[in-house]
C-alpha cells in the first residue's frame, strides 16, 4: 500500500444525512487535510430496497454547504471512477468468485421458506438461528451438495447467495486508533451474505473491495460499524490484502437522557438534526435544516468538530483550516458526545459577530423582503451593527428591528406607568424642538445636544431618556437610542415624538 493518506466518506443514500453523518464526513476531511491527503466521496447504494431518491444529491449539497470539498468521488470523478457502487457490480462479482475459488466463501441455495422454518424451529427451542459454522453442514449449499448438483442449480439459474465461511472459533485481536485493542471471537459471528440473489453485493463485500481498490489508508466511521470490523478484517485476510487502519467514532448522544441522538429528538426539542431542510419523499414529513434555520456553515462545522474531538486547550472557535491543522484521531474520545442545541446557538452567535455587516445586511434584506419591507443597504448595515450583539441569527435581528420600519402601535405599559409623568409631554415637546434644529442628524450630534440641554435645564438624563425611548420605539429597552434616531432620521423621529405626546396617557 502506498503511504499517501486517503480516506473516504461512504454514505448510503437511504435518506438525508444527519448530524452524525456530517461529523463522520468532517473528521475524515480534517484527517485528510491534516496529512495533505485525499478525501473521497463514495456512494454505497447496493441496497436497492433502501434507496431514497434525492438522497445522493442531498449529500453532495450538504457537503458543499459545509465547505467539505471532495477531492475524488461522486460528482467530482477521479482515477478510481465510478464511485457509485451500483455502477461497480462486475468488480464485486469478480471478487466474490475469487473467494469462492479460494474456499473462503460458498454458494447457498436455501430458500426464504427453508430459512424461516429453521428460524421458527430454533425459536421453539428458545434459540436464535444463525447461519454459521454450527449448522452450515445441515443447510442447502455448495459445501453440502454434490458438485454436479451445484453445477446443475447454477446452470438452471437457481436463486442463490454467496456466504462468507466464518472460521469456527478464532480469537481476533484487532486495533482501532480510538479504542485501542478490540477482540472478537468468530464463534459468535455468522456466515454473512456477501453477494445477494439480486446480483448485488452486500455492504460488507463492496465496502472492503472498494476500500482496497481505492487505496484507502484509514477507515474513519461511526461506532455502529465496529461490529462489522471482524468480518472486514477476515475479508482482507481472505483476499490477501493489507488492511487499512480503522477508527470508530463515538456516538452523538441526546441532549438529555440516554441514548443516541435521533431525528425525532430534534422535532421534540425544537432543533434541526439535518444540515439542510429535507422532505421525506415517502412520508412527506418535513425536517428542519441548519442552513434554513439560519446557521452559518462555519459555526455548524465548528460545533460538530467539538462533538467527540477536543484540541486539548481551552480554544473553542476554529476555522476549518485551523481545525485541519490541529485535528488528530488521538484526541477523539471513546465515549459518546452529548449534543447541546444551546451550544450550537452559542457558536452561531459568535460567528455572527464576526461576519461583515454588509453580509448580514444582505441576509436581512432577504428576510425583510418576505415581509414586504425594503431599505437601502447602508441603513440595513447600520441596523445590523446595532442589533447583532444580542442576536444568534439574522432572523433575531429582523425580529428586533421592527421599530425601524414601523412606528410603534402600542407602548410598553410598565415603562409608560413609570416614566410618562404629567410634565413629560411638555418635556418631549421641548426635546422635539431641540432636535428639529440639529443638522446633520447624527448620533453624535444629537447626543451632545441632548446632554447639554439636560444639563442646562437641570433635568436628569434618565428622566428624559426613558420617555424619549418609549416614544420613539414603544419599548423600555434596546440599543443606544441616539444611534436609533440617526437611522430613523429627523422627520420620522419628530413624527413619533408628536404621536406619543398625543397618544400616551399621563400616569398621575
Ligand atoms: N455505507 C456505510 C454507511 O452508510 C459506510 C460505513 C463505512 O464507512 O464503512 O454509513
Amino acid at each position: 500500500m502506498n503511504d499517501r493518506i486517503r480516506v473516504r466518506f461512504a454514505p448510503s443514500p437511504t435518506g438525508a444525512l444527519h448530524l452524525g453523518g456530517v461529523r463522520t464526513a468532517l473528521f475524515n476531511y480534517l484527517f485528510a487535510k491534516h496529512h495533505g491527503g485525499d478525501f473521497l466521496l463514495r456512494v454505497e447504494d447496493t441496497d436497492q430496497n433502501r434507496f431514497v431518491p434525492g438522497a445522493e444529491e442531498y449529500i453532495v449539497e450538504a457537503l458543499k454547504w459545509c465547505g467539505l470539498t471532495v477531492d475524488e468521488g461522486v460528482g467530482v470523478g477521479g482515477p478510481h471512477a465510478p464511485y457509485r457502487q451500483s455502477e461497480r457490480k462486475e468488480l464485486y462479482d469478480h471478487h466474490a468468485r475469487e473467494l469462492l475459488a479460494t474456499g473462503h466463501a460458498y454458494l447457498a441455495f436455501d430458500s426464504a421458506d427453508d430459512l424461516n422454518q429453521r428460524r421458527a424451529a430454533a425459536e421453539a427451542d428458545g434459540k436464535t438461528f444463525t447461519y454459521g459454522a454450527d449448522n452450515r453442514a445441515t443447510m442447502k449449499n455448495s459445501l453440502t451438495l454434490p458438485p454436479d448438483e451445484v453445477k446443475k442449480l447454477v446452470d438452471a439459474g437457481a436463486p442463490r447467495v454467496i456466504r462468507f465461511k466464518m472460521p469456527e472459533n478464532e480469537e481476533l485481536i484487532l486495533q482501532d486508533i480510538i479504542r485501542g485493542e478490540v477482540r472478537f471471537n468468530t464463534a459468535l459471528l455468522d456466515d454473512k451474505v456477501l453477494f445477494k440473489a439480486d446480483g448485488m453485493p452486500t455492504y460488507h463485500l463492496a465496502n472492503v473491495v472498494d476500500d482496497h481498490l481505492m487505496a484507502i489508508s484509514h477507515v474513519i466511521r461511526g461506532e455502529e460499524w465496529l461490529t462489522s470490523l471482524p468480518l472486514h478484517a477476515l475479508l482482507y485476510r481472505a483476499f490477501g490484502w493489507e488492511m487499512p487502519s480503522f477508527a470508530h467514532l463515538p456516538l452523538i448522544l441526546k441532549p438529555v437522557g440516554n441514548g443516541k441522538l435521533s431525528k425525532r429528538d430534534g422535532n421534540k426539542m425544537g432543533f434541526p438534526v439535518f444540515p439542510l431542510e429535507f422532505t421525506d419523499p415517502d412520508t412527506g414529513e418535513k425536517w428542519r435544516g441548519y442552513r434554513e434555520d439560519g446557521y452559518l456553515p462555519d459555526a455548524f462545522i465548528n460545533m460538530l468538530a467539538l462533538l467527540g474531538w477536543n484540541p486539548g486547550t481551552e480554544q473553542e472557535i476554529f476555522s476549518l483550516a485551523e481545525l485541519a491543522e490541529q485535528f488528530s484521531l488521538e484526541r477523539v474520545n471513546k465515549s459518546g458526545a452529548r449534543f447541546s442545541p444551546d451550544k450550537a446557538k452559542w457558536f452561531n452567535h459568535k460567528y455572527l459577530q464576526e461576519r461583515p455587516d454588509a453580509d448580514l445586511a444582505a441576509d436581512l434584506a432577504l428576510l425583510l423582503q418576505r415581509d414586504g419591507i425594503q431599505r437601502d443597504a447602508p441603513t440595513l448595515e447600520k441596523i445590523c451593527r446595532l442589533l447583532k450583539e444580542r442576536a444568534n441569527f439574522v432572523a433575531d435581528i429582523r425580529d428586533a428591528s421592527q421599530y425601524f420600519f414601523r412606528a410603534p402601535e402600542t407602548y410598553d405599559d410598565k415603562s409608560r406607568k413609570k416614566c410618562w409623568r404629567p410634565e413629560t409631554p411638555a418635556l418631549i415637546a421641548d426635546l422635539a424642538r431641540l432636535l428639529e434644529g440639529i443638522t446633520p442628524f447624527t448620533a453624535a450630534a444629537t447626543e451632545t445636544a441632548v446632554r447639554q440641554w439636560a444639563t442646562d435645564r437641570e433635568t436628569g438624563l434618565g428622566k428624559i431618556m426613558n420617555p424619549f425611548r418609549l416614544a420613539v420605539i414603544g419599548l423600555a429597552d434596546g440599543p443606544h437610542l441616539f444611534e436609533i434616531i440617526e437611522i430613523l432620521g429627523k422627520t420620522e423621529t419628530l413624527t413619533r415624538l408628536d404621536t406619543a405626546i398625543n397618544r400616551l396617557q399621563v400616569e398621575n
